[in-house]
């Protein structure tokens, strides 16, 4: 799968933040400051419920309700609970003590009932302690806390269900699927049938599997061609559980076959078998249904063994309309006419696949195609839309090829569909043979940019890539997901950056590389292979760890093995699965056979794959000794892993220095093993760089004299370093300077080079961490400094931007810089940006019937348009008539970043509502409107409000959730905010307390706090 965030700019990473100022600034200021934009007489009415929060301070109702909230919790639970709500209360009622403050001495009978008390609280301790975790209910224990397993889980109709772990038993296993389905487009329903063949392999007298949402009916059973009937079947709700019930057990070895009768209603969510729609140019509304069911979803479409290594054979038949196609993972066999106008389509036997993998599609989609060595290639989308997919088709193809060579074994199936749906949360998911896209990942028309070109691009490179990591070899279990996705996305870089150069997405990769430390140095991150169990904790673990880390530990261990070596390696693994499953072992033991150093991949790589976070290499040089010292990079102590400090990892250390600076011939590795080492090199040397163009999963500190070394080179001859390099050298310090290592003035200092600098990475990474901070001043209500980092950044960069033409020649560095310089430039308020994009947009506005705008600068003029109330009113409508959904994107930001905050809430209620919006559009407005001024309190209480209705609609713990709760929160900065963030995430309690995202929003906004604590006179030094 492919994840899908808000925009195309790397998530925003998490800043390091302290103030000297005791106070927190902006809990006056938002009050007694005239905000930047004026607000409008109506924009009262939505006052947010943070800004008055803010206003009065640290919000008396919410600490007043949860003061209630624990003393009700003590009158239930006894007195041990009194004396805390009386501290909190700073009440005395319960602690007896004499006027002048000192105790009295306790009278006897104090004494005996103290002591009875005491010993009732021991034994109320002791009960729960070993009491099983169960919630009781009248069904008695029957929900429990997913990853303790209770001891006799209760079935819906009252009996013991047999069995007791999240994970299915492995006594049988699926052998064969024939699944027969009718969507009904009319009342939204679906029913079906689904004969599963399987094989006991051990004596059993149940046979568990999953089904979720569904009315079941067993229709027949069979063992070995016998009918034995079923005595009764159960169900275990909390984990989507059935278990099949025989009279007598069934023995090892027999074949046994059960049909299942099911229905259910067309999700509206978008798992599942899900409903979507669309507008066609004549105003008509189109009905489909599609399916997404990774990871969980495969069961509540049909009966199944839904974990990815029951894999099996599905022969799949799907009723539909006449006038409607349907589409599945195999080609069509045969299709037979019913009655009154349906049609029943055949698909042929798949090949063995994951249940996750299965997909089917009923739509009027049109389609283009292109055969490829026996592979008919096609690219479908709805009919006003078909002119848009030649890009893609072409690329698929190419990309094919490219795989079809590289892994040395041919895509197995005879086609290969690529599908844009209207509706669709992930940015794509690989199903075998019928891989699904959102339709900006995969539609590309004139309109897009060349950005939006490498997007397609890069994603249908990414689900090419699953057919083989993911689809032939799979993931064991939903813990090794990187196995996954860290090759696919590994792999996407890779491939296209061999087909379309042009694109040059390996300066991508760079930054996603940045993102993914970021992400990583947070305590709330976890292993790249980690236990999961709940559904939850599987949907969380589709994140930046398991794609861009897991890509990136993959090109270290390419920078350290010849190219020949790491792709014979790939091949041998690759066919030595085939059609199987695997654990990180069987990837680093296949790797190692391919070297003479057996296992020393698989004991470096462990290092990497099994620890959270990376490491800080410190260098220290004296002479011709030089020391390395490894350390855990963590931004801040985790209470809960005290051992996590004594982490080692075996590093490949590269690095180039001032006597050879030849990037192809002097290249240094040395292997650092142990916390500390000391080399002897042959000479002194000015400066070094570590980490050559940031190959490497890890962060380097020069210590003062070595960064001031790096800093004199940058600012005399900055071009004997890569840009690759000069990117990675401003990621590295910035991140070092969260860490307090390295004072912000030092950071600040390297960034002064920049005036100079032409290349896209180190600017991108620089303007992001300006951004970063800006927003955090400017959100802390302190105007003024605001005002001169504005100028400052504008002076950074200020030759370069003016340098910008506003059109779309150059190479894909180039539109990359056009588009985020003049962006910022207009969002800082300079007058010639504004001035140009107001004409462009003046211009467009009367003419756009006829006039396109050049792709790279749409963005800027629409955000800039979309200030004015009547430039906002026409964009909107442009949203509204729009054909193509990458300008319908770059619209809806410029949108959501209005001032006009009744126009957002309107925006944001109207997504819920189904109006002009649609819900999939609510991530990106929340996105935008949290970078905003005016908009950031919207959002968020936005997002406590509607918290029930967003995690109904976008799933727990998927991306669009993780997005949505990082995003809205990342850049609070005061201790209100951070009480407020977590009461509202605790009060939700298995609503969402337990996720990984909320434990990162929180630790971030402490880190935000820490660093405006620390950092801002530093900070308005520099300016
Ligand atoms: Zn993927």
């Amino acid at each position: 799968m492919e994840s899908f965030h808000t925009d195309h700019t790397p998530l925003p990473r998490n800043m390091i933040e302290n103030s000297m100022f005791e106070e927190e600034p902006d809990v006056v200021d938002l009050a007694k400051e005239p905000p930047l934009y004026p607000l409008e007489p109506d924009d009262a009415v939505y006052e947010p419920r943070s800004s008055r929060l803010l206003v009065r301070g640290l919000g008396e109702n919410e600490l007043d309700e949860e003061e209630e909230d624990c003393e009700s919790s003590a009158r239930l639970l006894g007195m041990s609970f009194m004396n805390r709500t009386s501290s909190l209360r700073n009440n005395s009622s319960y602690i007896r003590q004499e006027s002048n403050g000192s105790c009295s001495f306790p009278s006897a009978r104090t004494l005996f009932v103290g002591a009875f008390v005491l010993l009732v609280v021991a034994t109320v301790a002791m009960v729960i302690y070993f009491l099983p975790k169960c919630n009781f209910t009248k069904e008695g224990c029957n929900k429990t806390e997913h990853s303790v397993e209770p001891l006799y889980p209760i079935s819906t109709n009252g009996k013991i269900f047999p069995w007791t772990n999240i994970r299915l038993p492995r006594n049988v296993i699926p052998v064969q699927y024939d699944i027969s389905l009718h969507p009904n487009l009319t009342t939204m329903t679906f029913n079906g049938s689904v004969s599963i063949k399987m094989k006991i392999l051990e004596e059993t007298r149940n046979i568990i599997l999953h089904s979720s949402g569904l009315s079941l009916n067993v229709k027949s059973s069979k063992v070995e061609e016998t009918h034995r009937k079923i005595s009764e079947m159960l169900e275990y709700k909390p984990w989507n559980q059935i278990a099949l019930v025989f009279p007598e057990d069934l023995q090892k070895g027999q074949t046994c076959i059960v049909e299942i009768e099911f229905s259910a209603n067309l999700s509206d969510t978008y798992s599942g078998f899900y409903k979507s729609s669309y507008k066609n140019k004549n105003g008509e509304i189109r009905w489909l249904a599609a399916t997404q069911f990774e990871p969980l979803a495969a069961r509540t479409a049909f009966p199944c063994f839904d974990e990815p290594d029951f894999k099996a054979t599905f022969l799949i038949k799907i009723k539909r309309d006449a006038n409607y196609i349907s589409l599945s993972n195999m080609p069509k066999m045969h299709f037979n006419e019913l009655h009154d106008g349906i049609v029943e389509d055949e698909f042929e036997n798949s090949v063995k696949m994951s249940t996750y993998l299965v997909a089917f599609i009923v739509a009027d989609f049109k389609y283009v195609s292109k055969e490829l060595n026996g592979t008919k290639v096609s690219v479908y989308a709805i009919p006003d839309k078909i002119d848009q997919v030649e890009y893609a088709l072409k690329a698929s193809v190419k990309l094919l090829e490219f795989y079809n060579g590289y892994f040395q074994i041919k895509y197995p199936l005879q086609k290969l569909d690529l599908v844009a749906i209207p509706d669709f949360q992930a940015g794509a998911m690989e199903n075998w043979g019928l891989i699904t896209f959102r339709e900006a990942a995969l539609l590309y028309d004139n309109t897009s940019t060349v950005l939006d070109k490498q997007r397609v691009t890069v994603v249908i490179a990414h689900e090419l890539a699953h057919q083989w990591f993911g689809n032939l070899v799979t993931m064991e279990w939903w813990s090794d997901l990187w196995l996954n996705e860290g090759f696919a996305t590994f792999m996407e870089f890779m491939s296209v950056q061999s087909t379309f150069p042009e694109l040059e997405v390996n300066d991508d990769f760079l930054m996603a590389r940045f993102k993914a430390m970021a992400k990583d140095s947070l305590n709330s991150s976890h292993p790249i292979s980690s236990s999961v169990s709940t559904p939850e904790e599987i949907e969380e673990i589709f994140d930046s760890v398991s794609y861009e880390k897991g890509a990136s530990i993959l090109l270290m261990l390419k920078s350290c093995m010849s190219e020949d070596d790491f792709q014979n390696g790939i091949i041998k693994y690759l066919k030595k699965y085939e059609n199987g499953n695997t654990k990180n072992e069987d990837l680093w033991e296949s790797m190692s056979k391919v070297t003479d150093k057996t296992s020393s991949i698989s004991r470096m790589m462990k290092t990497w794959t099994v620890q959270k976070g990376f490491p800080l290499v410190t260098v220290t040089r004296n002479g011709k000794n030089v020391s390395f010292q490894q350390e855990y990079f963590q931004l801040s102590v985790d209470p809960k892993n005290s051992t996590i400090s004594n982490s080692l990892w075996q590093i490949p250390l590269t690095s180039i220095n001032s006597t050879c600076s030849n990037y192809s011939t002097c290249k240094n590795v040395y292997m650092l093993r142990y916390k500390t080492e000391t080399v002897t090199v042959p000479s002194e040397v000015e400066w070094v760089k570590y980490n050559i163009n940031k190959d490497g999963f890890y962060l380097v500190d020069y210590g003062n004299s070595g960064w001031s070394e790096l800093i004199n080179l940058l600012n005399k001859n900055h071009s004997l370093l890569s840009y690759q390099d000069r990117a990675c050298l401003i990621s590295d310090i910035f991140a070092l300077s969260r860490l307090g290592r390295v004072s912000i003035q030092q950071a600040l200092e390297l960034t002064n080079y920049l005036t100079v600098e032409t290349n896209a990475p180190p600017v991108l990474e620089a303007i992001f961490h300006f951004n970063r901070i800006y927003r955090l001043v400017e959100k802390r209500g302190l105007w003024m400094l605001a005002g001169r980092m504005k100028l400052k950044i504008l002076s950074l960069f200020g030759n370069l931007t003016d340098k910008q033409t506003w059109n779309n020649d150059g190479s894909l560095a180039d539109h990359r810089l056009r588009s985020s310089l003049l962006k910022i430039a207009c969002t800082y308020q300079h007058q010639t940006c504004l001035e140009k994009a107001r004409h462009l947009f003046s211009t467009w506005k009367t003419s756009r019937n006829n006039m396109s705008l050049p792709a790279d600068v749409k963005s800027t003029v629409f955000f800039v348009g979309a200030m004015s109330e009547e430039g906002w009113d026409i964009l909107l409508q442009e949203y509204s008539e729009s054909m193509s959904d990458a300008e319908k994107h770059k619209i809806l930001e410029a949108l959501a970043s209005t001032p006009n905050t009744t126009k957002l809430v309107w925006m944001m209620q109207d997504t819920l509502n189904g109006g002009i919006f649609r819900p999939l559009d609510l991530p990106t407005i929340l996105s935008a409107a949290s970078k905003t001024l005016s908009g950031y309190l919207y959002a968020w209480d936005f997002v406590k409000e509607n918290w029930d209705l967003i995690i109904e609609k976008f799933h727990l713990g998927s991306f669009t959730v993780q997005d949505i709760v990082t995003q809205t929160t990342c850049e609070f900065s005061t201790k209100a905010h951070l009480l407020e963030v977590e009461t509202f995430f605790a009060s939700q309690k298995d609503k969402g307390s337990q996720l990984r995202s909320v434990q990162e929003a929180i630790e971030t906004i402490k880190l935000n706090i820490q660093w405006m604590d620390t950092n801002l006179k530093a900070l308005s030094g520099w300016l």
